[in-house]
């Protein structure tokens, strides 16, 4: 999609930036593509303007509308079909969301946000 090669401002030496206003595709909120990100961005030859606002790009950085990997299986308790966020390995049971549900609480750290030390961020 992005063609890296046909930067248009490649070689030129100076250009200065100056906030722009843009909107975001996702949510059509205005947010501010500053002079410093632009700078950034030419930096790294990226061609394209950004076409997110802070929060729906943070929302994606978590995975939010992300398309992921459906995987369409059996489920090894009850046998109703169903889809699986990720590939199935073989012989390992497979369970649907509901049997999923079913299952006694899984043996992992309750992390409690308000008493219990910062998650740390994940990178990227
Ligand atoms: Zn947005
Ligand atoms: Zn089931």
């Amino acid at each position: 999609m992005a063609d890296f090669n046909e930067f248009p401002f490649f070689g030129i030496p100076a250009m200065e930036f100056v906030d722009k206003t843009l909107k975001c595709i996702d949510c059509g909120a205005d947010f501010v593509f500053t002079a410093g990100e632009q700078l950034f961005f030419f930096d790294k030859q990226f061609k394209n303007d950004p076409k997110h606002c802070k929060q729906c790009k943070a929302k994606r950085a978590r995975g939010g509308p992300r398309v992921r990997p459906e995987t369409r299986t059996t489920c090894s308790a009850c046998g109703a079909e169903t889809t699986v966020p990720f590939k199935p390995t073989q012989g390992r049971p497979v369970l649907c969301r509901s049997c999923f549900q079913k299952l006694p609480a899984p043996t992992q750290p309750v992390r409690d946000d308000k008493s219990g030390p910062q998650p740390v961020p994940e990178p990227n």
